[in-house]
């Protein structure tokens, strides 16, 4: 393992992340919206998660800027993060495949949205954006630089705090006491320990 090869898996893991969603997003593009809570607030908070997770990140492993904040590279952190990378990869498609047209980049609701609770969404309402946070983690463990590497934690960390109460409101606005008892059985990113769904 060298810092090489850790940015390169970093890479990977960004493009197999943009390869992944193209066929959603190719879907969602012909599922009609029924409603929309999308607004300017949500557009910028995508906007921040988006320059944490790739544009910073991006920037180092092409320029290696910014240099000042560079530390040493440690073998089997970059290891670690090669395996975190795989679990958010897999944790990624597995959510996808289980939300299928229900999915939406913004806070949104498609014709014909129904309440997913099958799969990964068993037991924990947010597993998507737990594949984020594991996206995150992988890119700090990967990328030996203070900034480069915290940035994606720190951008999705804005995105999924201001968004997720947001998020729930729209889902209980919709689905109403399903959703109310939905809350009671889950946990927004790990399992209730003593809830049976
Ligand atoms: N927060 C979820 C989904 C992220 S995608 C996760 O982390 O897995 C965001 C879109 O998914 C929103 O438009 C929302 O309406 C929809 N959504 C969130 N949870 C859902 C669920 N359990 N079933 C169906 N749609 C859901």
């Amino acid at each position: 393992m060298t810092p090489t090869i850790a940015k390169i898996a970093y890479v990977i893991l960004a493009v197999g992340w943009y390869v992944l969603r193209i066929p959603h997003e190719r879907r969602a593009r012909r599922t009609p919206v029924a409603s929309s809570a999308k607004d300017w607030r949500d557009v910028l908070r995508l906007l921040i998660s988006l320059t944490g997770l790739g544009i910073i990140p991006f920037i180092y492993v092409a320029i290696g800027w910014p240099k000042f904040a560079d530390y040493p590279f440690r073998p089997l952190q970059a290891w670690l993060g090669v395996g975190v990378a795989v679990a958010a990869l897999c944790m990624f498609w597995t959510t996808h495949r289980a939300l299928g047209r229900n999915w939406s980049v913004s806070l949104e609701l498609r014709q014909g949205h129904r309440l997913v609770r099958e799969g990964p969404y068993r037991r924990v309402r947010h597993p998507m954006y737990v594949a984020f946070w594991l996206f995150g983690v992988a890119q700090a463990l990967l990328l030996p630089n203070l900034i480069a590497g915290l940035s994606g934690i720190l951008g999705f960390g804005t995105l999924y705090f201001l968004r997720v109460d947001a998020e729930e409101s729209l889902m209980l606005q919709q689905f109403g006491d399903e959703y109310r008892e939905y809350m009671k059985v889950t946990g927004r990113l790990l399992p209730k320990l003593h809830a049976k769904p």
